[in-house]
């Protein structure tokens, strides 16, 4: 088959830039788009030269014309510090922002992949989290603007393959790390090792006894575009995530061993809403797109930790 033209919205983003990389690689020609808010040229200024690439300053509130042949959506804020600093925008990047690439996607018969994510379970009452739960979300809190927001854009995504036959893919992401993760991101892992690095107090927020499933991004990446390659029949939803579940503290105690830190742990109060436990399912992804994850924390851990030393 012809290469292909490949849209990645969020591209210039620590998971979007990534995904440009390996589509390149490709072969394909690529449209990095991106509104640069918690993004950065710096994170695609390596593929700027690349004849196939091309990078839009654009905001996905906004329409656009465009003619390719496959959209990644994947932009939005992800960390809750950046989600929550404007919330009502993000709630417009993640519904608006996915009511214009679907409108662009039926125009042009682009197939469609929507990176939802783990909140969509919220604060889950089942462990671990299957596709089929419907979640426990706080439909008016801090947080609300994200998982809502990234709910609402599940739903339109549905609505347009029911009642447009759109070629749609909606794999819910579950917390993904590494290199180009921005410093100051708020993020769990970033701060860690951010504060490790640089002999600050390690920030754990509650009893730190609240656990997350952590994916290296080279294995998201994969994930993303077996998924983008199945049938049209097969829409997802489906858990994208490393199984393997650790506690707060155990990921402080670990980031603190690897980087040979002198950091203390101290306590900050627990976030509104902030999830229990947390890990996916990932019969799904296995089954269908026959992905598992391959890199284990320890091994993450320490490709994050030599880029975040080339960041001081
Ligand atoms: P990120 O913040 O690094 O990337 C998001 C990108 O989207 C940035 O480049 C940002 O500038 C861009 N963006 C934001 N609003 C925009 C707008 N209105 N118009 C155009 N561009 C805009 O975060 P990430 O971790 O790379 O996340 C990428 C996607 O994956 C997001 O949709 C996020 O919700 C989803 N996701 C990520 C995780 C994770 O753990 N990293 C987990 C679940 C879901
Ligand atoms: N849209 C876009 N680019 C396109 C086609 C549509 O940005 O190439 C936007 C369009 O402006 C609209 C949204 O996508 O806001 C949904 O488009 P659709 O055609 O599905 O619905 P309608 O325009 O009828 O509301
Ligand atoms: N967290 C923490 N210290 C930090 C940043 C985050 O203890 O400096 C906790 C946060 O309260 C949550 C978990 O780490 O329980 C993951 O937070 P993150 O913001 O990375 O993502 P979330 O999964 O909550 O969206």
């Amino acid at each position: 088959m012809a290469n292909k033209r490949i849209l990645v919205t969020g591209g210039a983003g620590f998971i979007g830039s990534h995904l440009c990389e390996y589509l390149l690689k490709q072969g394909e020609e690529i449209l990095c788009l991106d509104n640069f808010f918690t993004g950065s040229k710096d994170n695609v200024k390596h593929l700027m030269k690349h004849p196939k690439f091309e990078l839009i300053r654009h905001d996905v509130v906004e329409p656009i014309l465009l003619e390719v042949d496959q959209i990644y959506n994947l932009a939005c804020p992800a960390s809750p510090v950046h989600y929550q600093y404007n919330s009502i925008k993000t709630a417009k990047t993640s519904i608006l922002g996915a009511l214009n690439m679907l409108g662009l996607a039926k125009r042009v018969k682009a197939t469609i992949l929507q990176a939802s994510t783990s909140e969509v379970y919220g604060d889950p009452l089942i462990h671990p989290q299957r596709e089929d739960y419907w979640g426990n979300v706080n439909p008016n809190g801090l947080r609300s603007c994200y998982d809502e927001g990234k709910r609402c854009a599940e739903t339109l995504f549905f609505d347009y393959h029911r009642q447009h036959a759109l070629n749609i893919k909606v794999v819910r992401i579950f917390n993904t790390y590494g290199p180009r993760m921005h410093p100051q991101d708020g993020r769990v892992v970033s701060n860690f090792i951010m504060q490790a690095l640089t002999g600050q107090d390690i920030t754990v927020y509650g009893n730190g006894l609240q656990t997350r499933s952590f994916c290296y991004v080279d294995d998201l990446v994969m994930g993303l575009v077996q998924m983008m390659d199945q049938s049209a029949d097969f829409t997802g939803p489906v858990n994208l995530g490393n199984p393997g579940e650790f506690t707060i503290l155990e990921l402080a105690n670990k980031v603190i061993e690897m980087t040979s830190s002198k950091s203390k742990i101290t306590f900050r109060p627990l976030p509104q809403d902030d999830p229990v436990q947390r890990r996916p399912d990932i019969s799904i992804a296995t089954e269908k797109l026959n992905w598992n994850p391959s890199v284990q924390l320890e091994e993450g851990l320490k490709k994050t930790i030599e880029y975040f030393k080339t960041m001081i």
